[in-house]
């Protein structure tokens, strides 16, 4: 008998009731603040005539550009690329948080590059345009029997996009998404095409398999994949030392292994799969909006008392098992995200990544207004040059505020935690690391650098975020 997620709102009853106990007068200047950050914008910008208007999916990167393009073969790619007199950005489903994908000039949307091509029957390796979504490469995989080993939280990004920023899933054993990568053709600034293997052009795939989307447009990829899987998932909440204590033990257990914490409670959520066989059950709903509303509710009455807030929702939390299920691994590995936020996440040595956690999680206590939970991953190394985890195994931290909520505090307070911890920033989510820190973060990125320069010696690809990490005047 699965186990429903409707455990977590029945104790959002108790949230709501302990709530009516408490005397008004006693939160009022609490809860008649306002939370909300005053430069949100949750509109498209106003495109001056002919120009058109595009933004990520948190509105935190916006742009103008003179043309959004939608090629729909390499030809048009090529012809795109080739004829555009100024800057050239390719961009996926718009979900990095960080300035990598907006432009003034032509912006190439991927997104009919799209679906399976062929599939090696002897080798398992698959031929995917590049701006296939997650969800629908993994539907197509499994329609022949096929997966990949891993997915992350959320699977509506595309290949590009995924591969571009070293976008990974959870497990100690895994390797992030674009470690999968076989080979793929690239579009360079020319509108020339490179068939690009590790044999054929061995830098251009170091460099191109976590490209940022500077080398050029990747069109399709040729993907390493597994007979396909069942998992059994298995949710829990636990008081969040205990869970800390035990991280390093449960991540060696299971097959793949993340926590959550939520702030200002002292408890957190523990998500394991494992390999199944036989019968599965099923997946249930997904609740994670409504316990994200809890958690907020909490928030904005009982934030003004922390100590309150920790005994209101410790005794409303569920305790033990929260979901047990199983189904096919693309159907429990991702989940949706329908409530906006915007996130830093940095990836830590494994070494340092337990004393980085604790540390971040006291500097979010400083801020009662805080109350996205938080995310802990671990990631196995691999070898791409801009891969934050060619270096040796990993722990992710990931920290999320509403998206129309104040995060200043990313940069100023838990940017520097990670820093001192000899962390490395996800590419795509909110840092401001430039070009001499990250030159002493990657040995490679001097390479990955001067191989830019040579197959893009205009800049055609640049945009301002990418000059800046990359130590290059931008000319818009
Ligand atoms: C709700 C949410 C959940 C997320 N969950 C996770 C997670 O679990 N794990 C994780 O690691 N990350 C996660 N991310 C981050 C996300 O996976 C990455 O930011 C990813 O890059 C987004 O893919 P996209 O298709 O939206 O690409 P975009 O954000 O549109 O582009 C990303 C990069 O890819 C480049 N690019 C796109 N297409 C091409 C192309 N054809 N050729 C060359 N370059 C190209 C762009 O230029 C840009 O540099 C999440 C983000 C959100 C908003």
């Amino acid at each position: 008998m699965p186990v429903s997620r409707r455990t977590i709102l029945l104790a959002g009853g108790a949230v709501a009731a302990g709530s009516a106990a408490i005397p008004v007068e006693k939160h009022i200047s609490w809860s008649g603040r306002d939370f909300a950050r005053t430069d949100y914008d949750d509109d498209y910008p106003e495109a001056p005539e002919g120009e058109e208007s595009w933004m990520n999916w948190s509105g935190v990167q916006r742009a103008t550009p003179t043309e959004i393009s939608l090629p729909v073969s390499e030809d048009d790619v090529s012809a795109v690329v080739a004829s555009a007199p100024g800057h050239v950005r390719p961009f996926g489903s718009g979900h990095s948080f960080t300035g990598l994908a907006p432009s003034e000039g032509v912006m190439v949307d991927v997104s009919r590059l799209t679906g399976m091509k062929a599939l090696d029957a002897t080798t398992g390796q698959a031929v995917f345009g590049a701006g296939t979504r997650l969800f629908q490469m993994a539907t197509e995989l499994s329609e022949v029997g096929r997966a990949l080993p891993n997915l992350p939280d959320i699977d509506v990004q595309t290949l590009a996009g995924s591969f571009s920023t070293a976008t990974h899933g959870t497990g100690e054993t895994l390797t992030a998404l674009h470690d999968h990568v076989a080979g793929f053709r690239l579009v360079t600034a020319t509108g020339d095409v490179l068939d690009v293997t590790r044999e054929s052009h061995p830098d251009i795939f170091a460099a191109g398999r976590v490209s940022l989307g500077a080398l050029g447009v990747i069109t399709q990829y040729t993907l390493k994949t597994v007979p396909s899987f069942n998992l059994h998932r298995k949710v829990w909440v636990e008081p969040i030392d205990d869970l800390i204590a035990r991280a390093e033990d449960l991540a060696g257990t299971h097959r793949n292994f993340e926590f959550y914490y939520f702030p200002h409670t002292g408890y957190g959520a523990a998500i394991s799969h494992d390999l199944h066989k036989g019968p599965v059950t099923g997946r249930g709903d997904d609740i994670d909006d409504e316990t994200l509303d809890q958690l907020k509710m909490l928030r904005n009455q009982f934030g003004w008392s922390p100590w309150l807030r920790r005994k209101i929702i410790g005794a409303a939390l569920p305790k033990g098992t929260i979901e047990d299920f199983s189904d096919s691994s693309y159907k429990l590995l991702s989940t949706t995200r329908p409530t906006k936020f915007n996130e830093m996440e940095y990836h830590l040595p494994r070494e340092n990544g337990i004393k980085a956690l604790k540390q971040v999680i006291a500097q979010l206590e400083t801020h009662k207004h805080v109350f996205f939970p938080m995310e802990v991953r671990f990631i196995a190394p691999d070898d791409a040059w801009l891969s934050p985890f060619n270096s040796g195994p990993h722990i992710s931290v990931a920290i999320h505020a509403a998206v129309d909520e104040p995060y200043d505090y990313f940069y100023s307070e838990i940017e520097p935690i990670h820093r001192a911890n000899g962390g490395r920033p996800h590419w795509g989510k909110h840092h401001s690391l430039g070009k001499d820190e990250l030159m002493l973060l990657y040995p490679k990125f001097g390479n990955f650098l001067a191989l830019r320069r040579e197959l893009d010696p205009a800049g055609k690809f640049l945009n301002p975020h990418l000059a800046h990490m990359f130590g290059e005047t931008f000319d818009a």
